[in-house]
């Protein structure tokens, strides 16, 4: 058998996520500030997929409060040493509906609900441990196939089943930008996701008044994301760095 190639992990050096850090923090404060926003109204949260929990506590340690990961595999590996710090854990990947208990143990939040039956699952385990659970409904805006999320014309009617659900509280709308150089484009899709999110708020269904989070923008879009209504970027590469490629 060949051997296989020993590859080492992809983790930045000592100090580095600190740095990064702070930068994105100045990035959203200007993106803030240049959309006549508050600063403080656009949270970071930090995708932490692939990254060593060495790397992620340093993030932590650097100030960052809320983390996301895709994978619950990742979630339960390193939330038990990140504990004693006590950041806000987010799944934002797809979840399998046989991975629920397991998120559950772990996660604030999950932002990436597409469908009812997950949304379903979720409240009747919350309901079987007697605890609610902050869910986002993930819209696909630019219609890319290989991205998760309701279609933009199912989010509403989603949303409010959600919304109905006695243990998930409806925080507000996730999406995925294009992956496109066409920055307008790109808008586009934001924009498209706030107008869902004010049509909720504004829906009267039961559970939707107060949904009005809207988690969009990434390293190399959040600016658009922020300009168009962002409450909450996600961001990895720009603070870890290049991820090894799966
Ligand atoms: C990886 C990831 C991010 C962060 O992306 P970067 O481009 O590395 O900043 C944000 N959201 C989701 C759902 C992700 O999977």
């Amino acid at each position: 058998m060949p051997d296989s190639p020993v590859r080492e992990p992809l983790a930045p050096e000592p100090g580095v996520v600190a740095l990064r850090f702070a930068a994105v923090r100045a990035r959203v404060a200007d993106a803030a500030l240049a959309a006549g926003r508050e600063p403080d109204d656009v949270r970071i949260l930090l995708a932490t997929k692939t990254m060593p929990v060495e790397v992620v506590r340093e993030a932590v340690l650097a100030g960052a409060t809320l983390l996301g990961e895709n994978k619950v595999q990742e979630l339960v590996a390193k939330a038990p040493a990140l504990a004693d710090l006590a950041p806000t854990l987010h799944v934002i990947g797809r979840l399998q509906s046989n991975k629920v208990n397991l998120a559950l143990r772990h996660a604030a939040c999950v932002q990436s609900v597409d469908g009812v039956d997950l949304a379903e699952r979720l409240s009747r385990r919350c309901e079987a441990l007697d605890r609610h659970l902050d869910v986002m409904v993930q819209v696909n805006v630019s219609g890319e196939s290989t991205k998760a999320g309701v279609a933009p014309d199912a989010a509403l009617d989603l949303a409010a089943a959600v919304g109905r659900l006695p243990r998930l509280r409806l925080t507000g709308l996730m999406t995925i930008g294009a992956a496109s150089r066409d920055v307008a484009l790109v808008a586009r899709g934001f924009a498209r996701l706030r107008e869902l999110r004010d049509a909720l708020v504004a829906s009267g269904e039961p559970g939707t008044g107060d949904a009005r989070e809207l988690s969009m923008g990434m390293s190399g879009d959040l600016a658009t994301a922020v300009a168009e209504g962002s409450t909450m970027v996600r961001i990895g590469t720009a603070v870890f760095g290049e991820r090894p490629r799966a």
